[in-house]
């Protein structure tokens, strides 16, 4: 059973398709990402499953029920927003208690509910708080309290994170998926930002220009990408442009643009030797130093960027491209200037045909 299913879902507005045949089904339970660029259509997607927007054509169906005859307040989804819409004229036991009140539930049972509901979040007794005297942190709690209170089917999160500061959205990350696993409901989730969504997701939809790329879980996304749009969107990677030299088996040899050198990758979709393609390399799969007869790369140590664990050697290679490598204990007693040959195994590079533009 799942909680919620698109299926072929389209949106046109006159002439321009903003969602395009878009088909999902999310288990119970589940923590599930749309994840895309600015302007894909991951909000009119989010507002048609939430009823403010009418399909042009395909189906959404919520516990199995087609939902598309029901009116917002008929279907039983919640949504939480960017600015969050929380009434700051209302205390936060006031805010949570106004869907209960709108629905008729029982006054008598309407503050145990919110006590409890307040609990679940981690913020017991707050009840008699204003708006303006809480944190972000605590406004975001608040605001999924205020949803989760009414038992919906599915939490729908569009982008919540999105006004918080760099601090406190990392800690809300994690906040967010042990909520989700708290209340045990299916929240869909949309974002622009990678690493929301990797981190949180149990699965995660590519979506690019009205389309779902691909479906999957974060470590399919980005060990597995399908596509060079969803390898070059989700993780960091380093795109090398060459012409397919030779075929064999599941890799190909490219010859690097530029005279750069020859490289060995994955093929991922189908090349025909003298194809342009790119090869995408996550920089924790580049090696430095050891040179290898089929897959190298010479450039020269641009600079050593400390960040702990996610420090990086920058090499300028190819025409002036400067190639990012993950240093975990790598660059010794490199110094800017060095020459360094690059290396890694080609199960860890995949080749797509080259996108326009
Ligand atoms: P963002 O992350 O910037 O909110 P998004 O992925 O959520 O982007 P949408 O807001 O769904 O994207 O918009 C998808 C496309 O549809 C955009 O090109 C947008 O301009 C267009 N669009 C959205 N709503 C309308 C509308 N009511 N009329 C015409 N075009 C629209």
């Amino acid at each position: 059973m799942y909680d919620l299913s698109c299926d072929r879902v389209t949106k046109a507005f006159g002439k321009f398709v903003a969602v395009d045949q878009v088909s999902l089904d999310i288990p119970s339970g589940s923590f599930f990402s749309i994840l895309g660029p600015s302007g894909c259509g991951k909000t009119t997607l989010m507002r048609m499953i939430a009823g403010f927007e009418t399909p042009s054509g395909g189906d959404i169906r919520i516990k199995g029920e087609s939902v598309l005859s029901l009116a917002p307040n008929r279907r039983n989804v919640k949504m939480v927003f960017q600015h969050l819409a929380l009434f700051p004229m209302m205390n936060v036991g006031e805010n949570i208690a106004y869907g209960l009140q709108c629905r008729g539930e029982k006054k008598a049972d309407i503050p145990a509910k919110v006590r409890r509901v307040l609990e679940r979040v981690g913020l017991p007794g707050v009840e008699e708080k204003q708006i303006g005297q809480l944190s972000g942190g605590q406004k975001q709690r608040i605001a999924i309290a205020r949803c989760m209170v009414l038992e919906p089917d599915v939490l729908l999160l569009d982008e919540p994170l999105g006004a918080l500061d760099l601090k406190l959205r990392e800690h809300m990350k994690i906040e967010l998926k042990q909520l989700q696993h708290q209340f045990e409901t299916t929240f869909l989730y949309i974002t622009h930002d990678q690493s929301e969504a990797l981190v949180m997701s149990d699965r995660v939809a590519v979506m690019n220009a009205g389309r779902f790329e691909q479906i999957g879980t974060p470590r399919e996304l980005y060990d597995d990408p399908v596509s060079g749009f969803v390898a070059g969107f989700v993780g960091d990677a380093n795109i090398l442009a060459g012409k397919v030299a030779e075929i064999s088996g599941d890799e190909v040899l490219v010859n690097l643009d530029g005279g750069g050198g020859r490289i060995a990758a994955r093929r991922s979709d189908a090349s025909a030797v003298g194809d342009e393609v790119e090869v995408f390399v996550r920089p924790e799969a580049m090696r430095i130093g050891e040179a290898a007869a089929r897959a190298s790369l010479t450039g020269t140590v641009d600079s050593l960027l400390f960040n702990g664990a996610n420090s990086r050697i920058l090499v300028r290679a190819l025409n002036d491209q400067l190639i990012e490598v993950a240093d975990p204990g790598q660059s010794g007693s490199l110094a800017p200037g060095a020459t360094v040959t690059l290396t890694f195994e080609a199960r860890r590079a995949r080749a797509f045909a080259r996108r326009q533009g």
